[in-house]
């Protein structure tokens, strides 16, 4: 049979771990009353909010979290014109592989082009440069990437999307979409569309994050 005290413990137990005591032995102090039905009784709980129990609201949502990390594993690029970074999550937000764009492994930065325009296609960085999307997936090895989720801070191409598909990704999440004409979307997103992958523009939770690392003191600031 269920005791008034068992019920009080269950219906309290996420206020306890967020941070917020149930106790009738805090009735001396501040506290704000909450009542509680049960099956059989009306209880009444003395719920306890103490300043240094709540939890921290200024926190980074897992949206924000993930493509922050893009930016910041961006940040790890040479190219100078672009630079773009991926980060795989799996379905329990675990970070499973992060990756940006750079010449393949093994190559000097200064052996092959980075310029946009040439005389000719191969004096430029296209045929060379391994996309961040590439890289996230390939640097990945032991984990299967199936049903995770890929964030990218820009809008991947049509050679990504397919890696992505054959990755076993599920979901993709893009920042920022490529000053490219429209066209050059429109194969990415049919295949996405064909092979059941979800694609949407990424909604920032916050307005501001700010980073600063000052003598190997880091601080970050989130403004919402
Ligand atoms: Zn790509």
């Amino acid at each position: 049979m269920t005791t008034p005290q068992a019920s009080f413990q269950t219906d309290c137990e996420e206020g306890i771990n967020s941070g917020y005591f149930a106790s009738a032995n805090y009735k001396s102090q501040q506290c704000c009353s909450q009542k509680i039905s049960v099956p059989q009784q009306d209880i009444s709980l003395e719920v306890c909010k103490q300043a240094s129990q709540v939890p921290s609201r200024s926190y980074l949502p897992w949206h924000d979290y993930f493509m922050s990390l893009c930016y910041l594993t961006a940040a790890r690029s040479k190219d100078p014109n672009t630079k773009v970074g991926a980060c795989i999550v799996d379905k329990e937000n675990r970070v499973v592989s992060l990756g940006y764009n750079g010449m393949p492994r093994g190559i000097k930065d200064d052996d092959l082009p980075w310029g946009k325009v040439a005389a000719h296609s191969y004096e430029t960085k296209y045929p060379y440069v391994c996309h961040a999307e590439m890289n996230a997936i390939l640097n990945e090895r032991h984990t299967t990437l199936d049903d995770c989720s890929i964030y990218v801070s820009k809008f991947p191409c049509c050679e990504c999307a397919k890696l992505i598909i054959q990755a076993g990704i599920k979901k993709v999440v893009f920042s920022e979409l490529k000053p490219e004409p429209w066209e050059e979307q429109v194969p990415t997103r049919k295949m996405f569309s064909l092979a059941g992958v979800t694609c949407r523009k990424f909604i920032p939770s916050i307005h501001q994050l700010n980073l600063i690392v000052t003598d190997g003191i880091g601080s970050v600031s989130i403004t919402k």
